[in-house]
């Protein structure tokens, strides 16, 4: 495959390009990793697009504040790229982020890219090539690179570690509980949006707002944040309420975290966690080869039936890696 020529494609905007580099990442076949990993080299450093992170549980209205949002940011000139890391696609093999037609009007729209979540056996593996496609997406020339994940569990951390802005969705609450958000999530945030903020729920989206505002001044100021930073506002996606406040508070805070040099410190300790990441998976995906399954059945065995110690045969198997697996079991 001619990765320069695509790369050049992907560089010049081209959509079709782009949707084509993004299969080529996601794909699992041993020789499309080699030709992914010369793409991503050749668009290395080229474009920068804002990259934020956004979770929320399924319902509080993610589609819809992105379709809103993104169509707002397009209207001022903005290219937006939407992305998700779909922790649901890792097991079901099917991508509940990934029906466009959630997003109609954005997915119309030709300053605006949606890709669905790709389809991985693990959350890790998904977020790897979801961090991937953050990359094509810039070079592709786009402002702004949304990343959608949906609240629950891991996949909060990996989307916050590919962001420069963590922005968590919430629905109004019923009674006066903080909605069970885990306090690790809320540290993360650099936002909080109360969304349904119109109608009948407005009131409790005001207290909700209230209510996380006083949780994150509790929270250990961070020092790569400016004063009223993090920060709780209400928002209604559907009516396109208080998206245009989110923006500028985005943008400030963005921009005091340029001048102040976290930004690039952030960029690069995230570079650091994917390069470990990326090494320990590709430690784990030979393990996962038969020859090495091979060899630690038997080694299992060998433990199991207390012929070696667990320390001894795992040693013995790291060993093997190291020289890679070129000796037989049981040379010991
Ligand atoms: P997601 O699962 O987080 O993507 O949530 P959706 O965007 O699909 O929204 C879930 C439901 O909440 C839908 O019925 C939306 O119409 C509704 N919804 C989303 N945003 C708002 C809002 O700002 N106000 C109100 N009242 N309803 C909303």
């Amino acid at each position: 495959m001619d990765t320069k020529a695509l790369a050049e494609r992907v560089r010049s905007g081209e959509r079709r390009a782009l949707a084509r580099a993004i299969t080529l990442i996601e794909s699992g076949r041993e020789d499309h990793r080699a030709d992914a990993v010369a793409l991503l080299d050749a668009v290395r450093g080229s474009g920068e697009a804002l990259r934020i992170g956004l979770s929320g549980t399924p319902g509080v209205g993610k589609s819809t504040f992105i379709e809103s949002f993104g169509m707002m940011l397009t209207g001022q000139g903005l290219r937006v790229a939407v992305l998700a890391v779909d922790p649901s696609s890792a097991r079901s093999g099917g991508s509940i982020l990934g029906d466009k037609t959630r997003m109609d009007r954005l997915s119309r729209d030709p300053n605006a890219f949606i890709r669905p979540s790709p389809s991985q056996t693990h959350l890790g593996g998904v977020a790897r090539r979801t961090r991937e496609a953050v990359a094509l997406c810039e070079a592709a020339g786009f402002d702004v690179v949304l990343i959608e994940t949906v609240g629950v569990g891991q996949s909060e951390t990996v989307v916050a570690e590919m962001s420069d802005l963590f922005i968590l969705l919430l629905a109004p609450a019923g009674g006066d509980e903080l909605q069970g958000v885990k306090r690790g999530i809320m540290e993360m945030a650099d936002l909080i949006l109360v969304n349904k903020a119109d109608g009948d729920l407005k009131p409790a989206a005001m207290r909700t707002c209230a209510d996380y505002a006083g949780a994150l001044r509790l929270l250990r100021k961070r020092e790569q944040d400016p004063d009223g930073f993090p920060k709780a506002l209400t928002v209604s996606a559907l009516e396109e309420d208080g998206l245009a406040q989110a923006w500028q508070d985005m943008s400030t805070l963005t921009e005091w975290r340029r001048a102040a040099g976290h930004f690039a410190t952030r960029r690069a300790a995230q570079a650091e966690y994917w390069f470990v990441e990326e090494v320990r998976q590709g430690l784990l995906a030979q393990l996962g080869r038969p020859e090495a399954r091979a060899q630690m059945a038997a080694l299992a065995q060998d433990v199991a039936s207390g012929r070696r110690a667990v320390s001894v045969a795992a040693q013995e198997m790291l060993r093997r890696l190291e020289r890679g697996l070129d000796d037989s079991p049981g040379t010991a």
